[in-house]
């Protein structure tokens, strides 16, 4: 198995269906945090007829391909949330591999980009970013910094200081937070929600201040360009709000895998 997995093409499959069987399990915490139910229990079962659904109809891509997209017991149409985000971790997870091996960042940068999945597609169904993942993110990023330095002595060199992770709270909950007040005051109402402010705050406490400008502004540009298209495709008006959590989680993705080459030529003491 360890010899196999030092075949690039062997791993990255391996990676792949790991990623897959996570994305399953992010499918689970994202219908199921809103509702503030319990993660482990019940086993899975059909959003429709509340069937459980054995294991063998439950294998990750493969049993959405198989069923054609419906429940096997009652035959309603599951949406393809579900197989989106499998693909969406599984693909990712090849592409983290890929980006800085097999290691122990890996894994620390794997349950980042889980936790950017599963604000997206709550942020998508129930127009929330969830506190409980975000809060949290900031003050477990920040002690993960200060172990990183501290007691690894900086051996996953691909995360921030402890200042820079700091600086990533202040500067990204800072900037929406400046954003959002602004905004209100010139047009009266709010358009800013707070979980956006909290999300960027812990982006920044997990990849350091530097990637913060890079996030925002790809962002910005993601939001306006998918903002223009919908106003000109489906006639959306202007006041309809875009959620912004996607785009910020899109922009942390962008910043992951390319941030550095970016902040080198912006920032050339970095
Ligand atoms: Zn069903």
């Amino acid at each position: 198995m360890i010899a196999l997995l030092s075949q690039p093409a062997f791993a990255s499959v391996v990676v792949f269906t790991f990623g897959a069987m996570i994305g399953s399990f992010l499918n689970v915490c994202i219908v199921r945090l809103p509702k503030k139910e319990s993660l482990v229990l019940p086993a899975s079962h059909c959003p429709d007829c509340k069937t459980p659904i054995p294991f063998y109809y439950n294998i990750p891509l493969l049993s959405y391909l198989f069923l054609r997209a419906h429940c096997r017991f009652c035959g309603v149409l599951i949406s393809p949330h579900y197989f989106i985000v499998e693909l969406l971790m599984a693909v990712l997870a090849v592409g983290l591999f890929q980006r800085f091996g097999l290691g122990l960042v890996f894994f620390v940068d794997f349950l980042f980009v889980g936790a950017l999945i599963v604000i997206t597609f709550i942020d998508l169904d129930v127009r929330i970013v969830p506190d409980v993942i975000s809060l949290p993110g900031i003050v477990v990023w920040l002690l993960f910094s200060v172990v990183n330095r501290q007691i690894l002595a900086d051996h996953l060199s691909a995360l921030p200081s402890p200042m820079s992770s700091l600086l990533g709270i202040v500067i990204g909950g800072g900037s929406l937070l400046l954003v959002a007040w602004v905004y209100q005051l010139l047009t009266g109402r709010e358009g800013m929600g707070g979980g956006d402010i909290k999300l960027l705050a812990m982006i920044g406490a997990f990849l350091g201040w530097p990637s913060v400008p890079v996030t925002l502004f790809s962002a910005s540009l993601t939001g306006s360009l998918v903002g223009i298209l919908l106003m000109v495709r489906k006639g959306v008006d202007g006041q309809y709000a875009l959620p912004f959590a996607p785009f910020l989680c899109l922009g942390a993705l962008f910043a992951l895998f390319f941030g550095d080459w970016l902040v080198a030529f912006y920032l050339p003491l970095g």
